[in-house]
């Protein structure tokens, strides 16, 4: 019964990552298991564990898993033993919103991916002393050697296992911050846009700005080796807003900006963002919101869009991106630093005080 494996538990509200051996449960008929190669850090993951995102303790995160299908559920028909997946967010497959090929809007969206179990309320997993642990996070819990997850989280991929290891990033922050400009705002060519907030979600939408030819690119951040790299990565205007004020910055070069994507969460930036936006403008909001302080209602044509994994489909999206990848347009491997998986709280660290931008734990 079940599966023993060892995966980084995290005990209480802004506790340590511990590895500890658990028990994941048998498999359903549409589930698999997963052997882990490789999983990136997000910020969601951090943001859990600090108490600022609602989820049951204790807990197993990690939602940008990638590894090979090691057992399969008796129903499952689009995959086998030995597949190569990377695993990205949870959709029940049955409402309206998935049928139509938009999971992301899945009705059953919060329930499957911060539930911390099965949609029936069943834990997927157990601690050494048989007590459940909340896993299933994004229906995965991949900060872990083997993840229990339903074969609609995975995307099989032809890769090597070196690249396996690299695309697990797509999962969820790459492909939020790509998705929300090449699915949610896609600019023209020669159309303005500016993007706040240099992580790894921003620099993903700065590739994908470039790659449908949005001018000019106009990257924010505070930290200058970020801006730096969003440079090189086809920024045309970079503007530390710790230097000077963003909405006089922004006036110096552009009128207005006619797309915005907000990965700060802060009310301070986004109203400011609302001021330089164009009339019949669109902003996206990627992150979660970081204050509590109200935001300015936007003018009667300007459009707030609040982004949920981009609005992408990953079955669909995610070989987009690695076909983006391997033509040289989207080389999302210039943003990731790998640890070993034993590592994972020096991971959590380095992230928090922005020393790399894209940690990625490989289990091998
Ligand atoms: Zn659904
Ligand atoms: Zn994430």
């Amino acid at each position: 019964m079940g599966l023993r494996t060892k995966a980084a538990v995290v005990r209480q509200v802004g506790g340590r990552f511990s590895f500890e051996y658990v028990i994941l449960d048998d498999l359903r008929p549409h589930e698999i298991y997963v052997r882990m190669l490789a999983c990136g850090i997000c910020h969601s993951d951090i943001a859990v564990r600090d108490g600022l995102m609602s989820y049951p303790f204790p807990c197993v995160l990690g939602h940008e898993g990638a590894g090979i299908v090691e057992e399969v559920g008796e129903k499952v028909s689009l995959l086998s033993v030995g597949d190569k997946v990377i695993l990205s967010f949870a959709s029940c497959g049955r409402c309206r919103f998935c049928r139509s090929g938009r999971p992301a809007r899945c009705i059953a969206f919060d329930e499957l991916n911060f539930g911390g179990s099965r949609l029936d309320g069943s834990p997927t997993m157990w601690d050494a002393t048989g007590k459940p642990l909340a896993g299933h996070f994004f229906g995965q819990s991949s900060f872990s050697y083997v993840s229990l997850t339903h074969e609609r989280n995975a995307i099989r991929i032809v890769a090597t296992d070196d690249e396996l290891a690299l695309f697990a990033p797509l999962g969820c922050g790459l492909q939020a911050g790509a998705g929300t400009v090449l699915n949610e705002l896609r600019p023209q060519a020669g159309e303005s846009i500016a993007i706040l907030g240099i992580g790894s979600v921003g620099l993903a939408a700065v590739m994908a700005a470039k790659i449908l030819g949005a001018h000019p690119i106009i990257a924010v951040d505070v930290v200058v080796s970020r801006l730096a790299l969003a440079q090189s990565l086809g920024a045309d205007i970079t503007i530390n807003c710790k230097k000077r004020p963003l909405l006089k910055a922004v006036k110096e070069h552009v009128k207005d900006v006619r797309y915005i994507v907000d990965t700060t969460g802060s009310s301070t930036v986004i109203n400011q963002a609302l001021e330089f936006l164009h009339p019949r403008g669109k902003i996206s909001l990627l992150a979660v919101a970081a204050d509590d302080h109200p935001m300015h209602a936007p003018t009667t044509y300007q459009k707030v869009v609040e982004s949920i994994a981009g609005d992408s489909n990953p079955q669909v999206f995610i070989p987009r991106l690695i076909s983006l990848y391997n033509e040289g347009k989207f080389p999302f491997d210039r943003l990731i630093t790998n640890y070993p998986v034993d590592k994972i709280n020096t991971a959590v660290e380095d992230s928090l005080r922005g020393v790399f931008i894209k940690p990625v734990l490989c289990f091998t």
